[in-house]
C-alpha cells in the first residue's frame, strides 16, 4: 500500500457513507477534509487554553498568545519567508487578496496605472483588482490563455510597461490543474521593477512552496484547502513592501496609540490584523502544516501527481469525454495533482455531477469561480475531480466506473 493511503485513517470522515455508499471525496480543490489532529487541536484549545491573545497578563492569555505566535513561525517556516513580520493572518486567500488590493492600491496606485491578471484566475484574484481599478481610474490588463491551456507569455511580456503596478497570477489553476511558470513570470516583472502576487490557494496544498526561491512579493493561501480549519488564511508579503502599505482595517491590535487627534499604527504584521484574530484557527492551521510537513510535501506532490496522471489516462479513455487541461504533458508545465476538469459531450455537467453524487462520488460542477476562463473555453461549466493526499487509485476507478454508468443511462 502506498504510504499516503495509510493516512486515510487520520481522516475519520472518509469512512462515512452517503446514500448507503462509501464516500469518494474528490472535491479537494474546494476544501480538504481534516485530520484528527487538527480537529482535536481545536477542541483541545477551546477546552483547555481559550483566552484572548496579546497583552493579557494572565496565564491563559499568555499560553494562547504563545500558540498563536508559534503558529506564525510554523507558517513562516512552511513557505520559507525571511521573518514572521512577513506573515499576516487573514480569513483566507480571498481576504488576503482584498487586503492587498486595498492597501497596495492606497500606497502605489494612481489614475492611468495598470494591474495585470490572467485569463485563468479565480474570481478572488480578479474582482478585488477590478474594484481597485474602478476606485482609482486604472486599467485591468489580462494575459490570455493559449489553446494548450498555458499562459501566453509573449503577450504577458508585451503588457509589462511603466504603468504596470502589480502582476497577479495563480500558481496553479483551480480549474485546469495547469502549473504556471511563476518563477519566470516573476523574473520578467522584476526586470521592470514590478512586484508580483502569487495566488497559492491551489499550490500550497500540493507543492513545496519557497517564497524566497520563487522571489514573489506577495503570496496568498487558505488554511481550509491544506487540511486546516475554515476561516484562516495567510498573506505573505515582502517586508520592504509591507512596510510601505497603510493598514487595511482599523480597530484593536493594529494600533500603537490612539487619540481623537491622531492614531499611530502597530508594527508588522499586527498593523494588518485588526481585531481579535482566529487564534484557535491559526493554531489548528499550524497543526495541519506540521502534519503535511511530517509526511513531506515532496512525497505528497509525487503521490498526487501519479494519482492525477492515472486519473487523466483513465478518463481520457472514456468516449466523448473532453478534458480541459494538458494533464502531465511538458506543455502544461506538468500537473500539480490538484484538479482535472472535464465534460461529456451531450450530458450537462450538473446532471453528471448530480448522478455521480448519488453513487457516493463528490465532485464539483459549474464555473468554479472562473467565469472568464469558462468564456475562453466556450463552455458554461465543467465537472471537476480534485485530489488530495488521501485519495486512492480505487477511488479514481470508482469515478471512472461511475461516469461510465451515467453515460449508459443517457
Ligand atoms: N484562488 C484560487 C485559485 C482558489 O482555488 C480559491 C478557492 N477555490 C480561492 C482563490 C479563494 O479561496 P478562499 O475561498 O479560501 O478564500
Amino acid at each position: 500500500m502506498c504510504p499516503m493511503q495509510m493516512n486515510r485513517e487520520d481522516f475519520p470522515i472518509l469512512g462515512r457513507e452517503v446514500y448507503g455508499r462509501p464516500l469518494v471525496y474528490l472535491d479537494n480543490a474546494a476544501t480538504t477534509q481534516k485530520p484528527r489532529c487538527v480537529v482535536e487541536a481545536i477542541s483541545e484549545e477551546y477546552y483547555n487554553v481559550n483566552a484572548n491573545v496579546h497583552r493579557g497578563v494572565h496565564f491563559l492569555s499568555q499560553q494562547a498568545t504563545e500558540l498563536h505566535e508559534a503558529s506564525r513561525e510554523t507558517v513562516r517556516s512552511f513557505i520559507n519567508a525571511r521573518s514572521t513580520s512577513e506573515i499576516i493572518f487573514t480569513r483566507g486567500t480571498t481576504e488576503s487578496i482584498n487586503l492587498l488590493a486595498f492597501s497596495f492600491g492606497e500606497a502605489f496606485c494612481h489614475e492611468g496605472d495598470e494591474i495585470i491578471v490572467t485569463e485563468m484566475e479565480h474570481h478572488s484574484n480578479i474582482v478585488p483588482w477590478q474594484m481597485l481599478c474602478q476606485r482609482r481610474g486604472m486599467k485591468l490588463r489580462v494575459v490570455p490563455m493559449l489553446d494548450d491551456y498555458t499562459l501566453d507569455l509573449a503577450t504577458y511580456r508585451s503588457l509589462l510597461n511603466e504603468r504596470t503596478r502589480l502582476v497577479c497570477v495563480t500558481h496553479v489553476s483551480n480549474v485546469l490543474g495547469t502549473v504556471n511558470p511563476v518563477r519566470e513570470i516573476i523574473a520578467e516583472a522584476h526586470a521592470h521593477d514590478i512586484p508580483v502576487l502569487v495566488d497559492g490557494a491551489q499550490s500550497a496544498p500540493h507543492i513545496a512552496v519557497d517564497v524566497q526561491q520563487l522571489d514573489c512579493d506577495f503570496f496568498a493561501f487558505s488554511g481550509h484547502k491544506i487540511y486546516g480549519p475554515t476561516g484562516v488564511g495567510v498573506l505573505y508579503g515582502r517586508e520592504r513592501l509591507l512596510d510601505q502599505l497603510p493598514p487595511y482595517q482599523g480597530g484593536g491590535e493594529m494600533i500603537r496609540n490612539v487619540s481623537f487627534e491622531r492614531t499611530t499604527y502597530n508594527d508588522l504584521p499586527y498593523r494588518f490584523e485588526a481585531g481579535t484574530p482566529d487564534y484557535v484557527g491559526t493554531h489548528a492551521l499550524a497543526v495541519a502544516l506540521d502534519y503535511v510537513t511530517a509526511l513531506g510535501m515532496d512525497h505528497i506532490h509525487a503521490y498526487e501527481s501519479q494519482l492525477a496522471s492515472y486519473a487523466y489516462e483513465q478518463l481520457s479513455q472514456i468516449e466523448n469525454l473532453v478534458i480541459y487541461g494538458g494533464g502531465n504533458s511538458s506543455l502544461s508545465g506538468g500537473m500539480a495533482g490538484s484538479a482535472i476538469s472535464f465534460n461529456i459531450r451531450g450530458i450537462h455537467h450538473l446532471d453528471l455531477g448530480t448522478l455521480l453524487d448519488r453513487l457516493g462520488i463528490a465532485v464539483r460542477t459549474g464555473h468554479h469561480c472562473a467565469e472568464p476562463l469558462m468564456r475562453r473555453l466556450g463552455i458554461e461549466g465543467t465537472v471537476r475531480a480534485s485530489f488530495a493526499l488521501y485519495n486512492t487509485r480505487d477511488e479514481v476507478d470508482a469515478l471512472v466506473a461511475g461516469i461510465q454508468r451515467v453515460v449508459r443511462m443517457f
